[in-house]
């Protein structure tokens, strides 16, 4: 009995001491009025205040998944892809050690597959299971990308979904939609617009939207006016 209660004794005393410790945190989160803010950063202190994520590293990721990790890193593959009929092979045999030769890879671009765009064909990526992107080359997905109408309706209806994006393909096309898993990400090479032949491989990368990677969207050449 007596060892009972200084066990009790012994887990009051540690909690008083979490309770002042996250009444600490409470106060920065003030200003936060947001539910998923809020949520957000009461997993972030729980994990760091567990010693199970180190703040300088969530920093890091947060840092480059603004800056660093994005579209324009699928678009300067796209370029090269282009522009260079060898980087071209070399993709459309193994995306992953293709891209990595930019640099890109890890996290959800492990296994990577590039699809090309013809006249004859039109690819459109997809994940009806949940939301698997290719995060080293598109960044973060799109909200859409992870509604379950996207999700279900690209497979049953894709010129139809296609349509609604803007984009009306010719009947003889055929689109090919990809799904997605953890196992295997998809990038869509889009086709190289007409009129654009001399441009630069840099040039040509601004032309490319994370759109059309995914294949809801063809690159368009650069209109009258606009800066190359
Ligand atoms: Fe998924």
């Amino acid at each position: 009995m007596k060892s009972k209660d200084t066990h009790y004794e012994h887990a009051e005393h540690e909690h008083a001491g979490h309770r002042e410790h996250h009444e600490h945190h409470d106060h920065a989160a003030q200003r936060v009025p947001s539910d998923p803010a809020l949520q957000v950063l009461a997993l972030e202190s729980l994990l760091v205040d567990k010693g199970l994520v180190d703040p300088q590293a969530l920093d890091a990721l947060v840092e480059s998944y603004e800056h660093k990790i994005g579209p324009h890193n699928g678009a300067k593959v796209v370029a090269r892809a282009w522009t260079d009929p060898a980087y071209k092979a070399r993709l459309l045999a193994d995306a992953t050690s293709a891209i990595a030769e930019f640099g890109f890879g890890g996290l959800q671009g492990e296994h990577m597959l590039a699809v090309e765009n013809t006249s004859a064909v039109h690819n459109l990526v997809v994940c009806t299971l949940c939301s698997c992107y290719p995060y080293p080359v598109l960044g973060l997905p799109p909200v859409w990308y992870k509604s379950a109408a996207y999700r279900s309706r690209a497979v049953i209806d894709p010129r139809g979904v296609l349509r609604e994006f803007g984009l009306q393909l010719p009947e003889e096309t055929q689109i090919r939609v990809w799904d997605s898993t953890a196992e295997l990400r998809y990038l869509v090479v889009p086709q190289r617009p007409h009129g654009t032949e001399a441009m630069t491989e840099e040039q040509l990368a601004s032309l490319v939207t994370r759109d059309a990677m995914i294949g809801v969207a063809i690159v368009r050449p650069p209109q009258p006016g606009e800066p190359p």
